[in-house]
């Protein structure tokens, strides 16, 4: 059985990483995404927060559910029996740092390995920051994030100003 998570830390969720949760729920039985509860990174959203806008969007999708984490992605797959780690790669600037966690992830549990998808065209671009700061503005962002995040994101920044 083919059994996958797929880390990040969503803050928020966009359209980009909808489409590599679609296709990697295709490619595999069952897919776990993993919210990283980092202390390095001031979020926007709280993990709840983000935790419940991702269930809204992948409910249609049987294999997937969602967690948070702490620590290492490899330590995360292993305690839910996954030897996958899904990642998304958008452009050559992803790909050193993609390639060293991989290796890095491989040599600690050879058992995992780590499989990306290339990001659809269209979504190229796309990251939680730029979709953060086209919202601050007060700019329409229903073409980078799913619907339940319109809606977030238009509840957080009220006439571009933080609340
Ligand atoms: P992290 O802080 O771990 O990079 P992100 O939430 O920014 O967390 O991203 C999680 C994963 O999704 C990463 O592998 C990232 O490359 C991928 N990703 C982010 N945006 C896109 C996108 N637009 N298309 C494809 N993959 C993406």
């Amino acid at each position: 059985m083919a059994k996958a998570v797929y880390p990040g830390s969503f803050d928020p969720i966009t359209l980009g990483h909808l489409d590599v949760i679609r296709r990697a729920a295709r490619a595999t039985d069952e897919l776990i995404i993993g919210i990283l509860r980092n202390t390095k990174k001031e979020p926007l959203f709280s993990l709840e927060e983000r935790k419940s806008m991702i269930e809204d969007c992948v409910k249609d999708i049987d294999n997937v559910t969602v967690k948070v984490f702490d620590g290492m992605t490899v330590d995360f797959a292993r305690e839910n029996d996954a030897n996958i780690i899904v990642r998304g790669l958008r452009a050559v600037s992803d790909f050193e740092y993609e390639m060293q966690m991989a290796q890095t992830n491989h040599t600690i549990d050879p058992q995992v390995d780590t499989i990306f998808f290339t990001t659809s065209l269209e979504y190229a671009f796309l990251s939680s920051t730029i979709v953060k700061e086209v919202g601050y503005y007060g700019k329409d962002v229903s073409h980078y994030v799913p619907e339940p995040v319109v809606r977030k994101l238009r509840e957080k920044f009220s006439d571009g100003i933080l609340k």
